[in-house]
């Protein structure tokens, strides 16, 4: 049965430790992991959510698009699970677009992203995967991924006049 677990704030340390690669996927506690993080970032609606923000420091994040205010066109998708993953590469266009973490409630952030990335990862079941990622789900998937770097979306902005609340963003995209 998976649990809601607390999610780990700016300022917990494990937030800027590198997080470790995962050995054995099929391992209990790895799948059991999994299962909470996909459940915790249903409960919140979020898109997705990394092991470290449940105080896990296992490379594993869930990627849980869905259409949202701000991005009515998003993908609906089932959340899947991301392990070990790389950026083999990043395209040069940038675009940037606010965002948000759950570890950091309260505050959006313009970021300036790659719009496209080519990417591997192993599935929960153990396959290994390449693949493409275009917008939305490129911005997702490098959010998270930092976070297995220790790093957040304020290391990426370009200054901190582009940080608002969110009463603010949520004026803008009203
Ligand atoms: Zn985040």
């Amino acid at each position: 049965m998976a649990k809601l677990l607390e999610i780990t704030q700016l300022g917990d340390p494990i937030l800027r430790t590198k997080a470790e690669h995962v050995d054995d996927i099929q391992d209990n506690l790895i799948q059991r992991l999994i299962d909470d993080l996909i459940y915790t970032v249903g409960v919140v609606n979020g898109v997705g959510i990394a092991a470290p923000q449940l105080s896990e420091s296992l490379r594993i994040f869930i990627m849980a698009s869905h259409p949202n205010p701000r991005y009515p066109e998003a993908p609906l998708m089932d959340p899947i699970a991301i392990i070990n993953p790389g950026i083999i590469s990043y395209s040069d266009d940038i675009n940037k677009d606010w965002e948000g973490c759950l570890s950091i409630p309260g505050m959006r952030g313009l970021v300036p992203r790659s719009n496209t990335i080519f990417v591997e990862y192993i599935t929960r079941e153990g396959k290994k995967e390449e693949r493409m990622y275009e917008d939305f789900l490129a911005r997702i998937f490098q959010h998270e991924f930092d976070h297995l770097n220790g790093m957040v979306f304020l290391d990426r902005i370009d200054s901190v006049k582009n940080l608002i609340t969110d009463q603010e963003y949520f004026k803008l995209i009203s």
